[in-house]
């Protein structure tokens, strides 16, 4: 048993100033204030020393960092993310890929999930997408014709591994690929991303589980109804359905997501339906002039946005800058809410008994100290008596 004491718990709802946690092997046993756990003689003390201890991150949505694509080093990039307190993460895979790539980085993920503890898995950011809406390379098989032998392959190597499937709903013949997703993995989110679909286009393929939809305000359009008045898209859609999920991307100069976006966002979603994302890439392309002052943007050779170089605790912190709102807040939407979308709330997401061990510690100003998965403290030795 260890007894993490002396430390700032972040709850759901509040933070448990001076609270308690007792962990038993790879879960948590017991969290409360000083004075209503008891410390079992023999624990190992943790001292926390004032520190946060808030839920291990949840990134969904990871394409790479620290020079590589996260499904080409697993467990290099994996361990990065860990040491920014992201005890889960997803390989997102995307429409840039062809059929044969998809395939390789499905197999390696798979490999790497042994002995990677937080690579849980894949985030398929893709095939199908609306191109207008991402640089796609001239020759992509996917911008064509959705066809059944093209993509069972890819359903086949990724789908028991694969917990978000992102879609253009407005893809002709998109139905049939979702009926096949659904059928080899009936647990799978469907996430609307790329894409101009209207609130109807996307409540019309809801039956197939979309509950997602994949960075809010980027990369997201509408059609204009007649003479500039304005029709609604996937932002709309997703802002008016209680059921919807939003994915934000939160840089530091809220430039994925302005400023008045992101709070218009968290106003309508709520605490509750707002999933901070990473979006992390790698590319070499250099930044436009006027936005290189922000080191955590990556861009393609248009010079248009393609990701981030966030880590969660960044995101976390930029989100709470950027809003007003507070660290367990912010925890919520960087560990709780992702854990629910992709089902994995029983285990990870709070820090409440009987949940995995997974804890990251933050000091005053939010910066990781330490982390811990399974129970595994990955600093070793820190304040341990
Ligand atoms: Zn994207």
């Amino acid at each position: 048993m260890t007894a993490v004491t002396n430390g700032k718990i972040v709850l759901e709802d509040r933070v448990l100033e001076n609270g308690v946690l007792l962990i038993d092997g790879e879960r948590i046993a017991a969290v409360g204030n000083r004075g209503e756990v008891t410390l079992p003689k023999d624990a190992e003390i943790l001292d926390a020393d004032g520190a946060f201890v808030g839920p291990g991150f949840v990134d969904i949505h990871v394409h790479g960092g620290e020079g590589a694509l996260l499904c080409d080093e697993p467990e290099r990039i994996s361990a990065h993310f860990l040491r920014h307190g992201e005890t889960t993460v997803l390989a997102a895979l995307y429409y840039h890929m062809c059929k044969e790539e998809f395939l390789s980085a499905s197999r390696r993920v798979r490999e790497a999930m042994e002995s990677c503890g937080n690579l849980r898995g894949l985030y398929m950011e893709g095939p199908y997408m609306n191109p207008e809406f991402g640089a796609m390379p001239e020759k992509n098989l996917w911008k064509g014709e959705i066809r059944r032998q093209d993509y069972l392959p890819i359903l086949e190597a990724a789908a028991d591994l694969a917990k978000v499937w992102v879609i253009a709903p407005e893809r002709d013949g998109i139905e049939d690929f979702l009926r096949d997703v659904k059928a080899a993995a009936p647990a799978a989110v469907i996430s609307v991303g790329h894409s101009r679909a209207t609130p109807g286009e996307i409540g019309g393929l809801k039956k197939y589980g979309i509950r997602l939809l994949t960075h809010c305000m980027d990369a997201t359009g509408w059609r204009s109804l007649w003479r500039g008045t304005r029709g609604a898209g996937p932002d709309e859609a997703c802002l008016l359905d209680d059921d919807m999920y939003a994915e934000v991307i939160c840089d530091s100069g809220a430039v994925h997501v302005n400023r008045d976006l992101l709070r218009l966002i968290w106003k309508v979603k709520g605490t509750d339906k707002v999933v901070l994302i990473t979006d992390s890439n790698v590319t070499d392309a250099e930044s436009p002039a006027h936005l290189q002052k922000y080191s955590d943007l990556v861009f393609d050779d248009n010079g248009d946005l393609a990701g981030s170089r966030l880590t969660m605790d960044a995101a976390l912190r930029n989100m709470m800058e950027h809003t007003g709102c507070t660290v367990w807040e912010a925890f919520c939407m960087a560990s709780r809410n992702p854990a629910r979308v992709i089902g994995m709330e029983k285990e990870i997401g709070t820090v409440d008994a009987g949940k995995f061990a997974d804890l990251v510690f933050l000091d005053e100003t939010y910066n990781v100290k330490n982390v811990m998965l399974r129970g595994i403290l990955q600093q070793k030795g820190w304040n341990i008596c």
